[in-house]
């Protein structure tokens, strides 16, 4: 079984809901309280990042995530890094400095690092653009990222294997038009596509990125769940995919999309169709299944 729990499904600014994370986690079998999954991986971990697993690690649902009252870095296996934006980066250098020195092996002395993965550019500037400044430094040396991290450079064409998880499910990562310098996909940011092996059933998650049909439509209509960005609130630059825009989708598509990164204006009365129209919004720390079934 695969499951995803989504640490904030809000936007880079909102203060009502965290900033939009999520944890994926492998089980054996359906996860009973108090279990913890066989593997876990991270699809980002934002600026408020820290402060969603600490609130997650209260609940019984996700209590492995806690370790003497205090949030329990080791239970993270992998981070996959969508794009460089501080919504989706800004918990590094926390969890990089609790791994390195709080969870180091007690007797080696060697840091927990987990894989970190994403394109070759997404990482390279992931460490000499953000994370330089305050990781490049430890008592009598520098470091670099593979202090931190065991670095999974992958490639970003949607259609090849990036990395599987316990074998049976399968990470694709596919460009997301999210900012453009000059040009369509000139700034690198991703999504993933995840797909069982056994039942070819497939979830999108798409990262931050506007509508683009032409890209990721064959996608779209692949995916048996889409979990798309989502823009509430007009804006005179779009960077994200507005909801006037992904209202005007074929209802096949809409009626299997959760929408997430959306602003805190969502309970307001002119979003009520939203339940209606899509698959609804996603919630925070609520665990979805995405797949079904024994490993
Ligand atoms: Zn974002
Ligand atoms: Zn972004």
């Amino acid at each position: 079984m695969l499951t995803l729990t989504f640490l904030g499904v809000g936007s880079a600014f909102a203060k009502r809901n965290f900033q939009s994370n999520a944890l994926i986690e492998l089980w054996s079998q359906s996860p009973g309280i108090g279990d913890a999954p066989k593997e876990t991986l991270l699809i980002d971990f934002g600026t408020t990042g820290p402060r969603s697993f600490d609130t997650l690690k209260n609940l019984s649902t996700h209590a492995y995530l806690g370790a003497d009252g205090q949030i329990n870095y080791r239970a993270i296996n992998r981070v996959f890094i969508t794009h460089l934006h501080a919504d989706h980066i800004g918990g590094l250098e926390e969890l990089s400095l609790l791994n390195h020195y709080k969870f180091a092996d007690p007797i080696t002395g060697e840091a927990h690092r987990p894989e970190l993965i994403s394109t070759p550019e997404i990482l390279a500037d992931l460490w000499s653009h953000s994370l330089e400044g305050g990781l490049g430094a430890q008592v009598g040396r520098r470091a670099t990222l593979e202090d931190y991290f065991q670095l999974s450079p992958v490639t970003v064409d949607g259609s090849s294997i990036a990395f599987t998880m316990g074998d049976r499910y399968e990470f694709r990562v596919f460009p997301t038009d999210h900012i453009r310098v000059q040009s369509k996909y000139d700034w690198p940011s991703c999504g993933l596509m995840i797909i069982d092996k056994n039942t070819r059933r497939s979830v999108m998650y798409s990262g931050d990125t506007r509508i683009d049909m032409e890209g990721l439509g064959s996608l779209m209509e692949q995916a048996d769940v889409i979990f798309h960005d989502c823009q509430l609130v007009n804006s005179p630059i779009t960077v994200h995919a507005r909801i006037d825009e992904l209202r005007e989708l074929d209802q096949s598509l809409r009626k299997k999309m959760m929408l997430y990164h959306y602003e805190d204006v969502w309970d307001s009365p002119e979003f009520q169709f939203v339940d209606q129209e899509f698959n609804g919004l996603a919630q925070s720390h609520h665990r979805y299944v995405l797949f079904d079934g024994d490993l």
